[in-house]
């Protein structure tokens, strides 16, 4: 087979409209892309938009919206930067796409057939604003109040029953893929994600009862799966789902091709871990520098204008210069 290369974003959390880091990176993949396709290597580019969950279900409340329409106004904001912007995705995946539902329902099934999730109580902090547990060792307390110190709004107490996920049982397994040759990148990261991992893996809680927004579990719908592992699970509803990710040798390539994103989100190994479920080559530790920018909160009060997204390499250096014609307050 000729070379692959398959090249994803992060799909973007439709909380938002697209602002400057979501450009940054997707104009980085699609140089990525393009480069690819330049050389004749078979190519799969694939962004898209992150819509479950219930800050979502909160947002189109206030705004007296069902969610599914106030994210389908959403993702026509971001199809319309992307189209001036003439950035060459194979594909915009939605995560209400009702192929990647599918997906969701086969890797969960797959991981129940597995005996890797089991039903419990839980009790515990979460910060809607992260649409993430929080432990008491990551909460501050102000004013006698604990809160999120990435929002600096108080965690909600969710006391509940919940699916997990066998998370501790995968520690060693995580261990001895990170001591093969470059599976960590840069090597550098190395440290940093082995003692993550011996410092102990909790089980992780991964449905929610409370909340409506979302894909049910499958065989007991009064369960969504939790946002996190529901977006997760994309990189593989768009070669198809899990059983051709297995099976489809063009899937199969183009999985092993796999160049993730550049987040370098706090919470790697646990999104290493859940795409391990799936099969083969998990995610690179790589590059926190390139995407910086996407989590500096700065970036996030500007919107991008689709009006000045036409020929984004040069607005970008022009961006970089502070005189940046794509850039409005949002
Ligand atoms: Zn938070």
């Amino acid at each position: 087979m000729a070379d692959t290369f398959y090249v994803t974003t992060p799909i973007y959390y439709v909380n938002a409209v697209p602002h400057l880091g979501t450009f940054y990176t997707t104009t980085v993949a699609d140089a990525l892309a393009r480069y690819h396709r330049a050389r004749g290597h078979e190519t799969y580019f694939l962004t898209g938009t992150d819509e479950h969950g219930q800050k979502i279900e909160r947002i189109a409340r206030e705004q007296n919206q069902s969610p599914k329409d106030y994210c389908d106004g959403i993702v026509a904001k971001f199809k319309d930067v992307w189209k001036q912007a003439g950035i060459s995705f194979d594909r915009f995946i939605r995560t209400t796409d009702p192929d990647h539902r599918a997906s969701v329902e086969a890797m969960w099934l797959r991981m129940q057939a597995k005996g890797d999730i089991y039903k419990a109580d839980y009790d515990g902090m979460y910060c809607v604003g992260c649409e993430g547990w929080k432990t008491e060792e990551e909460v501050v307390e102000e004013g006698g109040v604990k809160v999120c110190p990435v929002h600096k709004r108080p965690v909600e107490r969710v006391r509940e029953e919940n699916y997990f996920f066998k998370l501790s049982a995968y520690a060693d397994k995580l261990l001895a893929l990170y001591e093969q040759p470059g599976f960590i990148r840069p090597e550098s990261r190395k440290n940093e994600v082995t003692e993550f991992v011996r410092s102990g893996l909790k089980d992780l809680s991964i449905s929610r009862a409370t909340v409506k927004w979302g894909i049910p579990v499958p065989n007991d719908p009064g369960h969504v799966i939790y946002v996190w592992l529901d977006a997760l699970t994309n990189y593989v509803s768009a070669l198809g789902g899990p059983d051709q990710v297995l099976g489809n040798p063009r899937s199969q390539a183009l999985w092993g091709a796999h160049a993730p994103h550049r987040e370098g989100h706090p919470a790697l190994p646990r999104r290493v871990l859940a795409g391990l479920s799936a099969v083969g080559r998990a995610a690179a530790a790589e590059g926190r520098l390139l995407s910086r920018l996407y989590y500096r909160q700065r970036a996030k009060n500007f919107e991008i204008d689709p009006r000045y997204a036409r020929g984004s390499q040069r607005d970008c250096r022009c961006a970089r210069r502070g005189s940046a014609p794509l850039l409005r307050p949002a």
